[in-house]
């Protein structure tokens, strides 16, 4: 029996599947996926899934669509090279660079995407007692938030070391099973015996699905809080992947510890539109479903979105929102006066 057998066609996951929500297309949808894998018929809904696994929170059926489509896609070449160069964050920065004004599609996107990247912060102190992972995306399109979660780490007293790369989810959601085995297995190799923070939420959620023993910044975050308290109002985006691994409970519970006002969006974890690297790749779906989440962010009266993954804070940031990590908040304070 296949994962696909689990399916009872109910329908429940259609209105949690972006890519349905925006197009109405049973081929967009998840029970339109899972038939094509049933039938051994090819169907592009199977290219056009965000990976965001918000069906499996939906479905009654425990489908496993996550393990399902990861099985059946196969990576496109230019995905691959993408995620080749992803996964060393000193050269997708030197790859930026240098792609600046190049004539093709995929960079112009990119470049409209990530309108700055800066070189990954390198950090090492003797004996670290921690390892920050900031994740590839994050390394270099937020060195900031980078910076700021190293300040409030060290704030607590550990030595640190900063290990730049990538957890291998963008590889896995498209299928790519020797790439993505071969980079757990190496942050496995790394990772022995130490203790990690990881910075983007979505990686958290996929090194520990992988079995990975790491703590989101929030988890640290709130095992380290003092007494203190932040005079702001936001609201807050639940990162997909993060939500399915119930990571969100614990940024929401440091957002409570620090008394900040929070005005909810409608649906937090709906799609950002950003699906890891889906918004390069498949611009019209994905700025359907971008649009979709803005109306939901516009709606709570809030420019300042609590986003602790990469991937959403960038679409969030090309929507005219205003992005903040947990670890901007912790200490970046002074510059989040909205102007
Ligand atoms: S993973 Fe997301 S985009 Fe893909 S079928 Fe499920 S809900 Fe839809
Ligand atoms: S995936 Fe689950 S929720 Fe969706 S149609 Fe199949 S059984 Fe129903």
């Amino acid at each position: 029996m296949g994962l696909e057998d689990a399916c009872v066609h109910c329908g429940f996951c259609l209105e949690a599947c972006p890519t349905y929500v925006v197009t109405r297309s049973e081929i967009h949808s998840p029970r339109g996926r899972i038939t094509s894998v049933r039938l051994g018929i090819s169907s592009e809904g199977i290219e056009t899934c965000m990976f965001c696994r918000r069906c499996e929170l939906a479905c009654p059926s425990g489908v496993e669509y996550g393990k399902l489509i990861h099985n059946v896609r196969e990576e496109s070449p230019v995905k691959k090279a993408l995620n080749v160069v992803m996964e060393r964050p000193q050269l997708a920065y030197r790859f930026f660079k240098s792609s600046e004004g190049l004539n093709s599609p995929v960079v112009r996107r990119i470049h409209e995407l990530i309108p700055r990247m800066e070189a990954p912060l390198e950090y090492r102190e003797e004996s670290p007692e921690i390892i920050l992972f900031p994740g590839c995306l994050m390394s270099v399109a937020f060195r900031r938030t980078v910076n700021n979660a190293l300040l409030f780490i060290k704030s607590r007293g550990y030595r640190v070391e900063i290990l730049n790369g990538c957890c291998g989810l963008s590889h896995y959601s498209e299928g790519d099973k020797v790439r993505s085995n071969a980079l757990i297995q190496q942050l496995r190799e790394r990772f022995k015996g130490r203790r990690v923070v990881s910075l983007s939420s979505n990686c958290s959620a996929h090194m520990r699905e992988m079995g990975l023993n790491v703590e989101d910044f929030s988890e640290f975050a709130l095992s380290e809080l003092r007494d203190e308290k932040r005079k702001l109002t936001i609201t807050i985006h639940d990162p997909c992947h993060a939500n399915l691994m119930g990571i969100t409970k614990s940024t929401r519970k440091v957002v409570e510890r620090l008394g900040i006002n929070v005005v909810e969006m409608d649906e937090p974890s709906f799609e950002c539109g950003a699906g890891g690297g889906y918004f390069i790749y498949h611009p019209e779906i994905a700025d359907r479903v971008m649009d979709v989440k803005a109306e939901k962010v516009k709606r709570s009266g809030q420019k300042l979105v609590l986003s602790t993954n990469p991937a959403c804070s960038l679409a969030l940031a090309f929507k005219g929102f205003r992005p903040l990590h947990l670890a901007d908040i912790l200490e970046g304070i002074e510059d989040l006066n909205p102007s």
